[in-house]
């Protein structure tokens, strides 16, 4: 992990659902509360796990409490002049300005702390992830264990009634049917897509 001496640099916690990326998230910024750092928690408002709007939870139960955002741009108004550590659950779900924003806190000085899973459904690049992982200075990509085999996991299977999401259904979906497994590379299934590349064989 990233220790500058001179504060202000951007730390990006990332991989699969199930993989402890909030987990990580939340020991990361319970140390800084111990260091006595200012801090500040966002997530986007579009993960309502376990109806937790106000809070990071991770899929075994541990919370912190976070301001929920629609945009980069309020994360970028609602820090406050004095806070040293920004951390930001669930950053796939932001626009893309939440570079500019990242990058503006972590130059002004702020230990920036972001988590996020980097791809989507299709085992795709999700979001702004992408760019957020080529900025940081630090970067830890995370694996879950596959449902299906119990390999390392580092894909978000997505089944809707059971069965694989097609590769044309939309990027994120709210409140839906939907349910998701972390899987291999080779148990993920993505109907449509796997049937294109085996036609180009
Ligand atoms: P993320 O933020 O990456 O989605 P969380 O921090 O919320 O992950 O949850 C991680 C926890 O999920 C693990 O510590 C474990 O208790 C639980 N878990 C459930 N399913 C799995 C799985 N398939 N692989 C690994 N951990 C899992
Ligand atoms: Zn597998």
């Amino acid at each position: 992990m990233y220790h500058g001496t001179r504060p202000g640099w951007i730390e990006v916690i990332t991989g699969v659902m199930f993989s402890g990326k909030s987990e990580e998230l939340i020991r990361r910024v319970r140390r800084g509360i111990i260091a006595r750092r200012r801090v500040q928690v966002f997530k986007s408002h579009l993960d309502a796990r376990y109806a937790g709007l106000y809070t990071v939870s991770t899929h075994d139960g541990r919370e912190l409490e976070a301001t929920p955002v629609d945009s980069a741009a309020e994360i970028f108004r609602q820090v406050r002049p004095d806070t040293e550590l920004v951390a930001i659950d669930e950053a796939q779900f932001l626009d893309p300005e939440v570079v500019t924003v990242a990058s503006a806190l972590a130059a002004r000085g702020v230990r920036v702390l972001l988590a996020g899973t980097d791809t989507d459904f299709r085992g795709e690049p999700f979001g702004a992830m992408g760019n957020l992982l080529a900025i940081a200075e630090s970067v830890d990509k995370l694996q879950a264990i596959c449902v299906i085999c119990g390999d390392l996991a580092t894909r978000n299977q997505r089944l809707v009634d059971g069965k694989p999401a097609r590769y044309d259904s939309p990027t994120i979906l709210v409140g839906g049917r939907e349910a998701y497994e972390a899987r291999c590379r080779h148990c993920h299934r993505v109907p449509r897509r796997d049937e294109d590349q085996t036609a180009l064989l």
